[in-house]
């Protein structure tokens, strides 16, 4: 009986481990840190960066936006990103990511119209995305590929409500950006729920092959976008 009780116990402190294990590597794998740079605090961008968004505000934009992407991609294991910094810098160029280092041109935020920090967090839902989402494949070599990555990226950005730019008929599947996004938005809505996320699971597990587009819709990406050319619009 002694002996019983005491095995019931020793079951108790066996999930009591698992649970914080379980606990351990969910606070472990969340915990991104945000910083921010401004290397250009002297331009007329810098200063409309410090003026209108600040390192405070930010950084917790990041974590929202941060948050947001992951959840939409929740089918697979959130990637181990320790950190992801902030620059601006005394360019022209629009917002990119490398490496977890999103770098964002004085210049290019300078020449937004309207409200900045909806301008900006909108731009960010696409270039969080990139630390976060599947990429087994050869951006630079392979167009369809490329085309997804930028597509997920963007379709982050429609659905968190930070209207892309408008659907255009045409064009072809693997376009990106816009084109992509909606593309695969159409999808979730008339074909199966959840397909970006679905599509991204897939993408963690085996290098880009089109066929993926089958083995989650059952047709093939060309009926789908044949189907969306023909009804989409
Ligand atoms: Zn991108």
């Amino acid at each position: 009986m002694y002996q019983s009780k005491d095995s019931k116990m020793g079951a108790l402190r066996t999930l009591s481990v698992l649970f914080l294990l379980v606990n351990f590597v969910t606070l472990h794998v969340s915990a991104t840190t945000f910083s921010v740079q401004n290397l250009a605090p002297d331009t007329p961008g810098g200063k409309r960066y410090a003026a209108e968004m600040g390192d405070e505000w930010t950084i917790q934009m990041l974590q929202d936006v941060k948050t947001f992407d992951v959840n939409a991609l929740s089918l697979s294991p959130e990637k181990p990103v320790d950190h992801i910094t902030f620059i601006v810098e005394d360019t022209d160029a629009a917002a990119s990511n490398s490496n977890n280092e999103i770098h964002v041109g004085a210049r290019f935020l300078n020449g937004i119209t309207g409200d900045l920090r909806f301008e900006i967090k909108g731009l960010m839902f696409h270039e969080v995305c990139h630390s976060f989402q599947n990429n087994r494949g050869d951006y630079g070599n392979d167009a369809h590929f490329r085309g997804v990555v930028e597509g997920i990226a963007t379709y982050m950005e429609l659905i968190a409500g930070y209207g892309i730019g408008p659907k255009v008929k045409g064009g072809n599947w693997y376009a990106g950006y816009e084109t992509t996004a909606h593309f695969f938005a159409w999808i979730d809505q008339t074909q199966i729920s959840s397909f970006v996320n679905r599509l991204n699971q897939r993408m963690g597990l085996l290098d880009w092959n089109d066929n993926f587009f089958v083995f989650i819709t059952s047709k093939d990406v060309d009926t789908l976008w044949s189907l969306y050319q023909a009804e989409g619009f």
